[in-house]
């Protein structure tokens, strides 16, 4: 191989990829990647996580291993790297005797920059001996693990296979690791860590938000069929419409289908062959909508989806980022549209209280509430998405609905400070329903039992319905004027601007949500 010299790190990105700058985070992780430092990349879907690892893959000598957990996300990089004429292949189970040779062959030779691999391959013990040759013959420069959150049993995607990653390590001390994922909680980067073993890794967490992606949520009613269609018709390009079960996936798309609409089902429940034909006509703009459930997901590299649509809720925030996030990786304008109703909201909460693990459903539901806040809120959609993946956005996207139609706003700092005072009279020990029970003078059981009916703030609040109340209180705790505890049981707590308004240094504005019905919220 040529070793080709660059005057500066966007020369050799010119040369190899053909981009002129890098993206947010790329430059510095590329240096420190190739000062042999462990690393661990957090980036949101299509921030360009790959040439992380592939530039300086391209500038060190040796090759560079990347594990990675799908034959179809390792087939798609190969292919584009080689593209640009660079030395990348990959083994898996899907070759031939005689191909795997040659293949192994050519890495020997030097001919080869990036390997992918799937981890069972890597740890299998027949390919060992073929490793330790790679490392005395050409060397290897770096680890790349990418979807890295598969080694965490706290990430949504786990794989037992990825544990074992930590061998690595221990074989080959002296290699450095890049682990690159797209899961942004606390928790699951610890888990990275710890589990592979990374040494000091730097941790780079770029900003989650995607500017180009407008989000916006519908009211979803009885017609909500028709509303679809023509969220569909008025959009151009490629999309995927989300729903829960596979009975709808196909009901959505045989619909879609008589009524024009070029469309295909993808859930688990089709044959592999289906499934790959269907992934490949909408990758191979063949077809343009894809109906699907979760199962159509990771390892979906098409650049130019323009619309995610969510006809039905959600599992988790989290699941709704990464899902809309398949929206837009090329950068260019795309639309996140989540169709909300009561009706949603409590088909899936009565599924979580089937659910026999207590601890289980306060997780469900804690989820749950999460795109229940993001669904009912009032504030920017892109700083409740961001504030999740504890990212501050100070607001005004200029790219949601509600930055785009803001709803009419009212002073109702006395109504914050009645709440907010009961809050503080309860001892910060109770949830929103309690305190709102308490305000408007209820005497259930549940508040007598606490003596609740006895405290000052009780009654005090019998002017505002309930649905007033709880939107008051979701408004406070959008705009972090008050706090709740994190264990699923959303117990409210005072903060420093709780404070500031109980003193009367801060009034509060509320933005005025008329629901689509105004059905009770059971999730509270
Ligand atoms: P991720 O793995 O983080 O989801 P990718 O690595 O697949 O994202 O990158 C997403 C897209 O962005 C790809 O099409 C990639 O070629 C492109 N890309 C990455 N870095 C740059 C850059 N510096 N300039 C322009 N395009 C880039
Ligand atoms: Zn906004």
């Amino acid at each position: 191989m040529i070793v080709v010299q660059f005057s500066s790190l966007e020369s050799a990105l010119k040369h190899f990829f053909g981009y002129d700058v890098f993206r947010p985070g790329q430059k510095q992780i590329i240096e420190e990647a190739i000062n042999n430092r462990d690393l661990l990349v957090i980036m949101p879907t299509g921030g360009g996580k790959s040439l992380c690892f592939q530039l300086p893959a391209l500038l060190k000598p040796g090759l560079t291993i990347v594990v990675s957990p799908l034959i179809a996300l390792m087939q798609d990089q190969v292919d584009s790297l080689q593209d640009n004429g660079i030395g990348a292949t990959f083994l898996n189970s899907t070759l031939d005797y005689a191909t795997e040779r040659s293949r192994q062959q050519a890495i020997l030779q030097g001919k080869i920059k990036l390997l992918y691999v799937a981890p069972e391959r890597l740890l299998n013990e027949r390919f060992n001996p073929f490793l330790q040759q790679i490392v005395s013959h050409v060397g290897v420069s770096a680890i790349a693990i990418d979807e890295a959150h598969c080694v965490s049993d706290w990430g949504h995607d786990f794989r037992p296979e990825y544990r074992q990653l930590r061998q690595l390590r221990q074989q080959y001390p002296k290699i450095p690791i890049t682990a690159l994922t797209a899961t942004a909680t606390k928790r699951v980067q610890q888990d990275i860590i710890g589990q592979l073993r990374l040494r000091q890794p730097n941790v780079h967490l770029a900003s989650f938000n995607r500017p180009n992606i407008s989000y916006e949520v519908r009211a979803k009613d009885s017609n909500s069929y028709y509303h679809l269609l023509q969220a569909i018709k008025q959009q151009s390009g490629a999309g995927i419409v989300y729903c829960l079960s596979r009975r709808k996936v196909e009901e959505v798309a045989l619909k879609l289908k008589n009524d024009g609409i070029d469309a295909l089902p993808y859930h688990a429940g089709l044959s592999d062959r289906e499934r790959a034909n269907n992934q490949t006509s909408f990758l191979r703009d063949d077809v343009r909508v894809i109906v699907a459930t979760i199962a159509f997901g990771m390892g979906i590299n098409k650049p130019d989806v323009r619309f995610v649509f969510h006809f039905d809720l959600p599992r988790s925030l989290e699941s709704f980022y990464q899902e809309s996030g398949r929206a837009g990786r090329d950068g260019e304008a795309a639309k996140s549209v989540l169709f909300f109703s009561f009706g949603d909201l409590k088909k899936i909460d009565y599924l979580i209280a089937q659910k026999p693990d207590i601890n289980e459903q306060r997780i469900a539901k804690q989820q749950l509430n999460q795109v229940v806040d993001y669904a009912e809120g009032t504030t920017c959609r892109r700083t409740i998405v961001l504030r999740y993946f504890g990212e501050i956005f100070s607001g005004n996207c200029s790219n949601c609905d509600n930055c785009l139609n803001p709803k009419p706003t009212e002073d109702w700092t006395i109504e914050a400070q009645k709440f907010l005072s009961c809050v503080a009279r309860c001892e910060q020990k109770f949830g929103m329903r309690q305190i709102i029970d308490v305000l408007r003078g209820s005497r259930s059981k549940k508040v007598q039992q606490y003596g609740h009916h006895l405290l000052s703030t009780h009654g005090i609040g019998k002017n505002k319905t309930l649905d007033e109340w709880k939107m008051l209180g979701r408004s406070l705790l959008h705009q972090g004027l008050l706090s709740e505890s994190n264990d699923g049981y959303r117990i409210l707590k005072l903060n420093k601007r709780s404070w500031e308004i109980l003193r009367k240094q801060k009034s509060v504005t509320v933005a005025i949500n008329k629901p689509a019905n105004s059905q009770v919220n059971k999730a509270y």
